[in-house]
């Protein structure tokens, strides 16, 4: 055999296996840079307690998040789709819990931070606007969330559920309008967007920023969302993450 076209063969497959091998390491970043950029990873989530006041919930030792709502607008769908867990929320929903602040523990992992495990609460309020409620019960409702939302040291961020398939409702206005009252830091998740063409729910959802720009000066942050299609997931769980790392910092300091 003519030596060059022996050495020619030699560098092709010289060439060929270095090629696979900068496949196979940008395979690998590629999945990697997926994962590291992708929500974190939920490894438990459990049903703690239902408590009748804020006095009666768990030592405020964890970061917490609160999701509140109309009742209906997909509370518990949402909750069990961000904690991957179809039955989660049905324990919070079982009569006699209902009207109760209902902890859920969550044993997570960060794919942005140190990859350590995070422990934190997930709060599942009473729903408002039910049509069919006394006078009194409403009265009671109303007391036990703003006593929780106003002392509860731990609560990093409310979660205000808003149905993406109606135009504003003054019910979900009124209540945002006590947040800001109360300076209780909150986000806001459209839920239920599969349901709706997609023009009619970014009709809706500008049109509910729109009225919020009247009564507030910054937009909150907002999600759109269906349990459904699994959508909106991973940026709410980014955003607990975030928060997560920054409750850590906190309390890291003011030892
Ligand atoms: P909650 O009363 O606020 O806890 O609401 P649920 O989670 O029980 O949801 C009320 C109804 O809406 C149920 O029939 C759910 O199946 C439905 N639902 C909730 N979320 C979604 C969603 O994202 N898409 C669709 N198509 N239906 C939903």
């Amino acid at each position: 055999m003519i030596p060059g076209i022996r050495n020619n063969r030699k560098n092709y497959f010289l060439g060929y296996a270095a090629m696979k091998i900068v496949k196979l390491f940008y395979a690998s970043t590629y999945k990697f840079h997926i994962n590291v950029y992708c929500a974190m990873h939920i490894k438990k989530a459990v049903y703690l307690i239902s408590s009748p006041s804020v006095d009666k919930c768990p030592t405020p030792n964890l970061p917490e998040y609160a999701f509140i709502g109309r009742s209906n607008v997909g509370k518990s769908s949402l909750i069990n789709m961000l904690c991957n867990n179809d039955k989660l929320a049905k324990t919070s929903n079982s009569p006699g819990k209902t009207q109760m602040i209902n902890h859920f523990e969550i044993a997570s992992v960060s794919k942005t931070g140190d990859f350590d495990q995070t422990n934190w609460y997930l709060v599942d309020l009473p729903g408002y606007g039910f049509a069919k409620i006394s006078l009194s019960s409403r009265r009671r409702w109303e007391q036990m969330i703003e006593n929780y939302l106003k002392k509860r040291e731990n609560l990093v961020s409310v979660f205000v559920l808003v149905d993406a398939r109606h135009s504003p409702q003054k019910l979900d206005l009124d209540f945002i309008q006590k947040l800001d009252l109360w300076e209780v830091p909150f986000a806001i998740i459209f839920t239920k967007a599969d349901k709706e063409k997609q023009a009619i729910v970014s009709k809706n959802v500008k049109s509910f920023l729109e009225r919020l720009t009247r009564i507030r000066q910054f937009l909150p942050q907002h999600f759109v969302t269906s349990a459904v299609k699994k959508m909106g997931k991973n940026k709410v769980l980014d955003l607990i993450t975030e928060r997560n790392n920054e409750f850590k910092e906190q309390r890291k300091n003011a030892k």
